[in-house]
């Protein structure tokens, strides 16, 4: 197989395809230009799959299917055992994809990468998840068990903020359920994700089980309105993932599609402020605050611990580092596109202008030998308040904005009324606090002195409210749930000449 990355050439340039069947494939059609967001410079070219390319891969995925729905648990469960040593023995190379595409530094990819790994573990215990459940004796000589079966073809849409992580929320658990899977990654940094997939067949997937087709609203159509497909998970936008799961439900397919988010964290008057500050800094620019948890905004309750730490705030800002992927010393690197760099500079502009203080301007960095690369600094805004446009939107760049309350009462209900309810967190030292604060707050995933309250992959990940549209959240136990179709069973052995009268009122135990 020709590798992700001896992939075919175009005036020079590396061409993006598909995998299909276990093959990388090449269709001729349009593409998009891919950069390396560091320099700004179009390093690849991505073939948009037409709607032919797309049936191309849930034909084989459909094809594949009645073999590998019967293949024992355990003979799937250990190709992820061999996937995740290929990960690993790997993960400088898929660095280095991740870091040249989305352009984060190569201490946060190999982060996100191990938690990618994590999903591939748990999809290792696939004998112990699919267990069912079992009643012996529900009546004379019966028995009784529900048994979790594979939908069949499923598909998968992922954003460009986790080009290998997002991935695998979603087919390392719905492979080992018994399904074949067709993904959808984003068009803007491929070849990590692909690169992934091909380690998948090294690991000896059967050709078909997986495949990957890049592609923008063409191929996600397709997959939307292909009868084949009988489950969606999305992740992005909101405004996208309200579309496919509308889009999804009307053509009967089920569907979870997680958006995005506006995550705060309450800063209490007794909270430690100096720990406050170094948590809500990587939290905040970590990944130039290109991550659905990042906390954007911080709620600090009364102006003695609001003017702390904005000042602390400040003063630690001083040091952060921004620049290029490939030096390991950066905080953070660039935004992935040109226009998203502008969009986002544009709303500290908007912030600025409804009368919010800027306290630390990112917009005009330079990064030397990088001029061109999509970069903005780490940003704090101070006196913001929840009418501006910069606090109802999420930025998804390097903007911490401070929001000033005097209760802690009030700082829940900012939250409790924003549209988006992914990920939230509070810094105090009061147990009673934090406990009435977890238990009451509208939203899906709660830290309590957690900056980043991602659940570790045998819980499951989601938001509420706008932040997630469906009933399940992706992977961990939700994922098994998700992936796959409960039937239960009762059955009869009488024993040899035992035989029942006719019954005509309902069977019962009584
Ligand atoms: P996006 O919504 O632009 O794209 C996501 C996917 O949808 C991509 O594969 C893209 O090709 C496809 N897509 C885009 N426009 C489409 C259209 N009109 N019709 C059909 N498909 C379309 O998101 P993004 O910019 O790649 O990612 C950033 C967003 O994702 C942020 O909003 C972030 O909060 C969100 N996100 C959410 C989570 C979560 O778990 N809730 C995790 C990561 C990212």
């Amino acid at each position: 197989m020709v590798s992700a990355h001896q992939a075919e050439k175009d005036d020079s340039v590396t061409v993006v395809g598909h995998l299909i069947n276990g093959e990388l494939q090449y269709r001729s059609g349009p593409t998009q230009d891919v950069y390396n967001p560091s320099s700004g410079e179009v390093s690849k070219h991505i073939q948009l799959a037409r709607k032919e390319t797309v049936e191309e891969a849930i034909a084989a995925a459909e094809a594949a299917f009645p073999e590998w729905r019967n293949t024992p648990a355990v003979k799937r469960a250990r190709i992820m055992f061999r996937f995740k040593e290929l990960l690993e023995q790997n993960a400088e190379k898929i660095c280095q994809l991740i870091g040249e595409e989305h352009g984060k530094i190569s201490h946060d990819a190999m982060g996100e990468l191990q938690r990618g790994i994590e999903n591939v573990e748990y999809a290792c215990s696939a004998p112990e998840i699919l267990k069912g459940e079992h009643s012996k004796n529900v009546g004379p000589s019966i028995d009784c068990w529900s048994e979790f079966q594979p939908l069949g073809v499923v598909a998968g849409i992922t954003p460009f903020n986790f080009p290998a992580m997002v991935p695998m929320w979603m087919y390392p658990v719905a492979i080992v359920c018994g399904n074949c899977f067709v993904l959808k990654p984003s068009e803007r940094d491929p070849s990590s994700t692909l690169y992934i997939a091909e380690l998948l067949y090294e690991a000896g997937l059967p050709n078909g089980v997986l495949n990957v087709v890049n592609g923008n609203k063409e191929a996600v159509d397709t997959l939307l309105h292909d009868e084949r497909i009988q489950a969606v998970s999305f992740v992005g936008s909101t405004p996208i993932a309200e579309y496919i799961y509308s889009t999804a439900n009307a053509n009967g397919k089920r569907c979870q599609a997680l958006g995005g988010a506006k995550n705060h964290a309450i800063v209490m008057p007794d909270a430690d402020i100096d720990n406050a500050v170094n948590q809500l800094v990587g939290a905040a620019f970590g990944s130039s605050g290109e991550r659905c948890m990042a906390l954007s905004v911080a709620v600090v309750v009364g102006d003695e611990a609001g003017d702390a730490l904005v000042s602390k705030m400040q003063e630690r800002m001083k040091t952060l580092k921004v620049g290029a992927y490939s030096e390991i010393s950066n905080d953070f690197g660039p935004l992935i596109t040109r226009e998203h760099r502008d969009k986002v500079a544009s709303y500290i502009d908007s912030a600025e202008e409804q009368g919010a203080s800027i306290i630390v301007d990112g917009r005009d960095i330079k990064v030397e030998g990088y001029e061109d690369g999509f970069f903005i600094g780490g940003t704090l805004i101070d006196n913001v308040t929840p009418d501006m446009v910069s606090y109802k939107e999420e930025i998804f760049g390097p903007v911490l904005q401070v929001v000033r309350v005097n209760t802690m009462q009030e700082a829940m209900e900012l939250i409790d009324n924003h549209e988006y309810g992914n990920g939230t967190c509070i810094f105090t030292r009061d147990g009673e606090a934090a406990r009435y604060f977890s238990d009451n707050i509208q939203v899906g995933m709660v830290g309590i002195n957690i900056p980043l309250p991602v659940p570790v992959s045998y819980h499951s990940f989601g938001g509420w409210k706008r932040s997630l549209f469906g009933d399940l959240f992706a992977y961990g136990p939700d994922g098994v749930r998700f992936y796959t179709r409960r039937k239960t069973i009762t059955q009869r052995w009488p024993s040899a000449g035992v035989r029942e009268g006719a019954q005509f009122s309902m069977p019962t135990m009584k």
